[in-house]
């Protein structure tokens, strides 16, 4: 079959490489002339990488490992304790810390006793209420879908203080908004996962630049394999024919229209609304895309002529904008260039920091960052970058689950795949790999089953 598949990210990659393995003729089309969506990297005029966002991968990213395994990409990470380092204002650091050498989840619940993060009652009551989650099944953790997390963790024994401390900040690691915004359903996934597997935790940050080390050695593989990549190819218009309910082609932005025998959307969710044609509407899956709303984040890079912290690993904060970060220069050895730091962070919530401009975000950025690392203070600034994102990934709030749509849609010839569609983790990049597999699953049945005609073929 001739498939085109709209969006060049993680999920647009790994069901080309499927669908092209079962020998489909596969087109990729991408908006922007670079690579790997949300995981997408560039030089300035430097020559040094600014990344879309800080990106981390969990030891429970099982699909995404075996997709780099098939690629021979499995080696792009380096590994890192697993390990919860929160830093302190004025200077030092508390970590969470999973005890090596004890199996899951008892390595967690040590790390949580041995921590100093918290008080005695409070890591008592943490201790008693994370044994549902812990010892809980996923049909559990399903049902907390349309309450927060803060309403799941007060509802449970367990304080605000702890949320305080550690909880906002893992629900700002994984969707970019507080506990109090977050649906429990996704933290309560995360923890599961953590709690069931004992390497589940353990953290990899690319060693490298993800353009470098991930995408071009992929595009490589893929073209030689037959895959057609088109970058600044943005597909503006998804057509349908109402009375054959079949899409029929894309227009793209130039206004050449491409036709296949069945399309694949792998853009985020907002892209897909403003292309769908009017009449893929009244299917009610895909009118209901409006629910899930793209979360605006920040990312900030700061380079500093002397290095500000020596933590090979990802660090937390509590209270701030700069919920995770990492000293690139230390965590990744592609980046050990100079002596100085390198320092990339997530900054959320970010809604009412876009109002801002790139000098006050970083003004506000450099003041929280200078707190918790007063070495800084004294560095120089060297340069740095600000990327806004205004739609990241869908805001997995309460109420929102219900309307992730399958892979499979009640248009026969067309499908989705991406990190908002069903699947059982989170939005994440593991999430995206695991949609990526699912769609060519539903490609796969729908040929089987004949509902898609291969009208086109040469
Ligand atoms: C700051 C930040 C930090 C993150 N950190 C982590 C992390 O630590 N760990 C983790 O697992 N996940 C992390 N994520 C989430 C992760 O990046 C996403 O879950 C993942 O990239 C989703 O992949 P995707 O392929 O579904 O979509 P995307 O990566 O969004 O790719 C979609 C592609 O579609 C293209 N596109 C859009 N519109 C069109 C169009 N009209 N025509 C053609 N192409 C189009 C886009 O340009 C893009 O290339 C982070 C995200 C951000 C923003």
């Amino acid at each position: 079959m001739r498939i085109i598949i709209a969006g060049a990210g993680p999920a647009g990659f790994a069901t080309a490489h499927w669908l092209t393995k079962l020998g489909h003729t596969v087109t990729l089309l991408e908006k922007r002339s670079i690579p790997g969506g949300k995981v997408s990297a560039w030089q300035d005029p430097d020559g040094d990488w600014v990344e879309s966002g800080l990106h981390v991968f969990f030891g429970a990213y099982h699909n995404l490992l075996g997709f780099l395994g098939e690629v021979g990409l499995e080696d792009s990470f380096d590994w890192k304790p697993a390990e919860m380092i929160f830093a302190q204002p004025g200077g030092g650091y508390a970590s969470i810390e999973f005890v090596q050498g004890w199996p899951a989840p008892l390595n967690g619940l040590l790390g949580v006793a041995k921590s100093k993060l918290m008080t005695f009652s409070e890591k008592l009551a943490m201790g008693r209420g994370l044994l549902k989650p812990i010892f809980g099944s996923q049909a559990y953790i399903d049902k907390q879908a349309d309450i927060t997390y803060q309403e799941w963790h007060l509802a449970n024994g367990m304080g605000q203080s702890t949320i305080d401390k550690v909880m906002d900040a893992m629900a700002l690691a994984l969707n970019f908004q507080k506990a109090d915004q977050v649906s429990a359903k996704l933290v309560l996934t995360a923890l599961l996962h953590f709690a069931k597997e004992t390497d589940a935790p353990k953290m990899g940050l690319v060693k490298g630049s993800p353009h470098e080390r991930l995408w071009i050695p992929l595009i490589t593989q893929l073209r030689e394999r037959g895959v057609h990549i088109r970058f600044d190819a943005k597909v503006e218009e998804i057509q349908h024919d109402p009375a054959t309910n079949l899409v029929t082609g894309v227009r793209l932005a130039d206004g050449q229209i491409l036709m296949a025998d069945a399309y694949i959307s792998a853009m985020p969710v907002h892209s897909l609304r403003k292309v769908m044609s009017d009449s893929m509407r009244t299917h009610a899956v895909l009118d209901n895309l409006k629910h899930l709303r793209g979360i605006p984040v920040i990312t900030a890079q700061l380079y500093y002529d002397r290095v500000v912290t020596n933590i090979n690993n990802l660090i937390f904060s509590s209270g701030t904008h700069i919920s995770v970060y990492a000293d690139l220069a230390t965590v990744s050895p592609d980046y050990h260039k100079g002596t100085g730091s390198i320092i990339e962070l997530v900054v959320a919530p970010a809604e009412k920091l876009f109002m801002l401009s790139d000098e006050e975000i970083l003004a506000l950025v450099v003041k929280e960052f200078c707190v918790l690392h007063p070495e800084a203070t004294s560095a120089t600034l060297v340069k740095s970058h600000i990327v806004r994102i205004p739609n990241s990934v869908y805001a997995a709030r309460p109420g929102v689950e219900q309307y992730r749509p399958d892979q499979a849609t009640p248009i026969p010839n067309f499908f989705l795949t991406g990190d908002y569609t069903n699947q059982e983790f989170m939005a994440s990049i593991e999430g995206s790999i695991r949609s990526a597999r699912r769609v060519v699953d539903r490609v796969i049945a729908a040929e089987h089953n004949g509902t898609i005609h291969t009208q086109l073929t040469d």
